[in-house]
């Protein structure tokens, strides 16, 4: 896993967070509901509930979010703190090695508090087993001593929310998923909203945004505001050398195009994995090992990393067989598509 985000972090149209993104991202995260924009359904259904658990003085139920990285999950657990007047504490399942840590951790909540745990999915097994009473009952279960002398004390802890966030919610242990009160999926953006945000994003920057400008990079940015705003920082470093007092299409245009980041948000990794799957297996089905060993990268990096947007681009398919490309995918490059009966004969052969 920790190969694959160092392998993400030196693409600019990665999802996850790279290293540069760090404090512009602060300055840059919404701070309320009002503010976050898009996941319509989403924001609408928590306004509800935090407006239920307000009049009621108690905290929120624990809220589990889920959807792929860089969607505003993070972002949303600092809004949902916010919003409760409470602190938040974020930590992730990877830090929490040991139940004690967790232990501290639920120890030096306060009243109300949210306790953010990011990529929730990779809890240990004991880790999580602390994690049920805590959820359920306000409470921790410790044992004391060894052996026949063994005693298992219980510790009352505040009551807080925990907002767990996970881009793999399938992975989750259905006894901890059927803990969270409230279970909210995030979308994908669609292009207007995340012109919105880039526009947003740029008068923060101090460098206006033209909407012709916004649409580009939105257009770009594989439905992912992380994306958007980490483009947006390459855009406006072309635009400050230009001498521009906003950013403008044509200025867009020429830095998307300097980044090798085609119309369609598509960067070089993503070509040469369609690339291979049209030249040398004749748009599949392929397995997803033997495409991965042609490219030279790691199986779960064109997993995690590339097939989602391609697959939401209508570029590639899965199959129980291997991956496919669709035609659309032949166009994008310029290729014929083969006749459907050429393709058919062609998968037959694969199976014969
Ligand atoms: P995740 O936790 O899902 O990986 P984050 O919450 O860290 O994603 O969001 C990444 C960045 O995207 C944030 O810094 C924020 O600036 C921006 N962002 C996310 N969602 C929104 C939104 N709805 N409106 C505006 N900006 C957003």
């Amino acid at each position: 896993m920790d190969e694959l985000y160092d392998i993400q972090s030196t693409r600019l149209v990665a999802p996850q967070e790279a290293p540069g993104d760090g404090e512009a991202e602060f300055s840059l995260r919404p701070r309320t509901l009002d503010e976050y924009i898009g996941q319509e359904r989403a924001k609408q259904n928590l306004k509800i509930y935090l407006e239920a658990a307000r009049l009621r003085g108690e905290p929120l139920d624990h809220l589990l979010l889920y959807g792929p990285p860089g969607l505003g999950k993070t972002t949303l657990a600092c809004i949902v703190a916010a919003e409760m007047g409470v602190q938040i504490r974020i930590t992730s399942g990877p830090a929490i090695e040991k139940p004690g840590d967790l232990a501290a951790l639920l120890t030096n909540l306060q009243e109300g508090d949210v306790l953010f745990i990011d990529e929730i999915h990779r809890l240990s097994r004991q880790v999580e087993e602390v994690l049920y009473p805590a959820m359920e009952d306000y409470a921790l279960d410790i044992m004391i001593g060894k052996g026949p002398a063994a005693q298992s004390i219980r510790i009352n802890l505040p009551r807080f929310t925990l907002v767990g966030a996970t881009t793999r919610a399938g992975q989750l242990t259905s006894p901890l998923r059927d803990r969270f009160g409230v279970l909210l999926k995030l979308e994908l953006y669609t292009p207007d909203e995340l012109a919105q945000i880039v526009r947003r994003s740029a008068d923060i920057l101090g460098l206006p945004c033209q909407p012709e400008g916004a649409a580009e990079i939105a257009r770009c940015s594989r439905g992912t505001p992380r994306v958007a705003n980490r483009l947006l920082k390459r855009v406006r470093d072309f635009a400050t050398v230009l001498g521009k007092q906003a950013i403008d299409a044509e200025c867009a245009k020429l830095a998307l195009q300097r980044m090798d980041i085609d119309q369609l948000g598509l960067d070089e990794l993503d070509r040469s994995l369609l690339r291979a799957l049209i030249e040398l297996y004749g748009g599949g089905p392929v397995g997803l090992d033997t495409l991965a060993a042609a490219l030279g990268e790691e199986a779960v990096t064109l997993e995690d990393v590339c097939e989602p947007y391609l697959m939401q681009m209508g570029f590639l398919v899965r199959t129980p067989r291997g991956r496919c490309a669709t035609p659309a995918a032949f166009e994008h490059l310029g290729m014929t598509p083969p006749s459907p009966q050429a393709q058919a004969s062609g998968q037959q052969s694969m199976f014969e």
